[in-house]
């Protein structure tokens, strides 16, 4: 019988890899650690390393909230859940938080007196366990049952392993491990390709069995890997271009399409079974009755996979993204809602048909086998698509497109592979820029170099109207030309408040526009958000600073990002 390997030692190797900068030092790390345990154990490892718990394709959900780690935590160190609660909000972490709660851990009375903690040793398999109890646990009493095993967890846990435990709980193991890495340990410890890993774990989503197949079996279980109907892959992603003529400079021809403003779908038919998914992988075929039926009625190929967009109009426009979400997330009255929000959908692609991974054909081939298996109907569309180098026929083409309400035009290499779980510069996405956000400018910092007389970067930050307090957002230094560098210096001189090194506060006097990429959660700025790619876009002298957009905007304009998530 081989060795159980204790939670503990993975917890080891947690903290050794959080002191560690370097990706090359952690994936040795990690690859050293697969190469200690069994086939069983690194299945559970290769996912939790990476917070994960379930492969990404299984409908198991953990779905621990913080109100049930938080009870758990309190029943396991005696502690009451408002104390829990100020733990993680001083230590920012709910790991940090679950060390200091179960400080104290041999004081607590446990409710687990079966198991003594000073002679029970958890297993990496009794962790995994025990959050298969929580997933699988449904009905009446299941939050109680749920509570109970991540109760049990922490009692039998020691200070280091409780860290881990609660980040696993919220699937957020934070040292830094993610699928590139855990590709590249697999490889190293097995001494297989990396790209033969990144492929086997493209087809089955699976990092656990990828890993457990290369520890058994070598490249010849990574090569025997194949899409399996019914479990999806990853979706091939789109970037944001530079503009259409300078797509076209670059990639010469280019397919363009109308960029439709609805959400993702993978569809999978396997003779009669078919299977939807959405962007984030979950199953939602129970909630689209429609889309089967026209999978059933317009596909003719016994078995394929295809990606789309599924679309709702109202008065011939396209309806509001929300509306989709409330198809997707439907549990009941299923029907109602098909007649209440019908919905179309527009195919684009297809990755398998009739036992053939399509992944090397190109844009223009799959397009011919896509063409092929698809009898559109009034909601069964195959997107259309016009093959052209012409800047101006593309752009009336994206006209039209914003005329029709859609988001605008993709732009695709039409001699481009698949390549599944990829951002590249395959698929260019062609849309007006999202809005824009107006911040004070709080502090600023001195410039290198050349910039070395001015203030390069500001201090962007929204307000919390009902305190007046400015809360920051991180900094912008880009889209700030010479010229208005020297004007913005002269400004805020006059408005330093204290200078720190190289670092200043001004009092909030000026307003910028800034438009960005993405609204991120941060920890490092106090509104608990930062911007990705901010850039300025003009002063608004026009703006009072107490008059900048509110964090309850940010908040709005985070969560309607996070749903569109969905749309690809
Ligand atoms: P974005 O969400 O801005 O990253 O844009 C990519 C998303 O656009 C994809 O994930 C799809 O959900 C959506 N989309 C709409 N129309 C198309 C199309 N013709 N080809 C590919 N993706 C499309």
């Amino acid at each position: 019988m081989t060795r159980m390997t204790s939670f503990k030692d993975f917890t080891i190797i947690c903290e050794r890899i959080e002191n560690i900068s370097g990706s090359l030092e952690i994936t040795q790390v990690a690859a050293d650690f697969f190469l200690s345990i069994d086939d069983k154990e690194l299945e559970i490892i290769s996912r939790f390393i990476m917070g994960q718990i379930f492969p990404v394709w299984s409908p198991l959900q953990l779905g621990i909230g913080p109100g049930l780690l938080y009870t758990a935590l309190s029943k396991a160190s005696g502690l009451p859940v408002k104390d829990i609660i100020e733990l993680v909000r001083k230590n920012g972490d709910v790991g940090l938080a679950a060390k200091e709660a179960m400080a104290d851990n041999k004081k607590t009375q446990s409710t687990f007196a079966a198991f003594d903690k000073d002679d029970y040793v958890l297993s990496i398999t009794d962790v995994y366990m025990r959050f298969l109890n929580i997933a699988k646990a449904s009905g009446k009493g299941s939050q109680a049952a749920r509570t109970r095993n991540l109760q049990f967890l922490f009692t039998q846990a020691d200070q280091v392993e409780a860290v881990y435990i609660a980040r696993l709980a919220i699937e957020e193991l934070r040292i830094g491990v993610g699928e590139g890495i855990v590709r590249d340990a697999i490889a190293r410890a097995f001494d297989v390709e990396k790209d033969d890993v990144e492929m086997a774990y493209i087809l089955t989503n699976d990092m656990g069995m990828v890993a457990r197949e290369t520890m058994l079996k070598g490249i010849d279980g990574l090569k025997s890997m194949d899409i399996t109907l019914g479990r999806p892959i990853k979706q091939m992603l789109a970037k944001i271009s530079q503009g259409i003529e300078s797509v076209i400079k670059e990639i010469g021809s280019v397919a363009v399409e109308w960029k439709f403003d609805g959400a993702r779908v993978q569809i999978h038919k396997n003779g009669d079974n078919i299977k939807i998914f959405s962007r984030r992988m979950e199953d939602v075929t129970d909630s689209l009755p429609d889309i089967v039926g026209m999978i059933r009625n317009g596909i003719t190929a016994k078995s394929v996979i295809l990606d789309g967009e599924v679309v709702v109009f109202e008065d011939e426009k396209p309806g509001a993204f929300q509306q989709i979400l409330k198809r997707f997330r439907r549990k009941y009255d299923v029907e109602i809602m098909v007649s209440k929000i019908p919905l179309q959908l527009f195919l684009f692609d297809i990755m398998y048909v009739n036992g053939k991974n399509l992944f090397n054909n190109t844009l223009i081939a799959r397009r011919q086998e896509l063409l092929g298996c698809v009898s559109p109907s009034a909601t069964l569309n195959v997107t259309k698509q016009v093959i052209t180098c012409d800047v101006q026929v593309v752009n009336d083409i994206y006209m039209m497109a914003l005329d029709a309400g859609h988001e605008g035009v993709m732009l695709k290499n039409p001699e481009s592979m698949y390549s599944a779980g990829k951002r590249g510069k395959n698929w260019l996405k062609v849309k007006p820029l999202m809005e824009t956000l107006d911040l004070a400018v709080i502090g600023g910092e001195w410039g290198e170099g050349r910039r070395a007389q001015m203030i390069g970067s500001y201090q962007l930050a929204c307000i919390e109207p009902t305190t007046g307090e400015f809360l920051s957002m991180g900094r912008v230094g880009t889209g700030i030309t010479d010229d208005l560098l020297v004007e913005l210096t002269s400004r805020f001189k006059d408005l330093i408040i204290i200078e720190r090194g190289t670092e200043m506060d001004f009092v909030p006097e000026i307003v910028f526009e800034v438009a960005f990429e993405e609204i991120q959660k941060s920890t490092t700025y106090n509104s608990g958000y930062a911007l990705r790619f901010p850039r300025l876009v003009r002063v608004r002298d026009d703006r009072d600073p107490k008059e900048v957009d509110t964090l309850e905007r940010i908040e709005q304009l985070y969560i309607n990002q996070k749903s569109r998530v969905d749309r690809g």
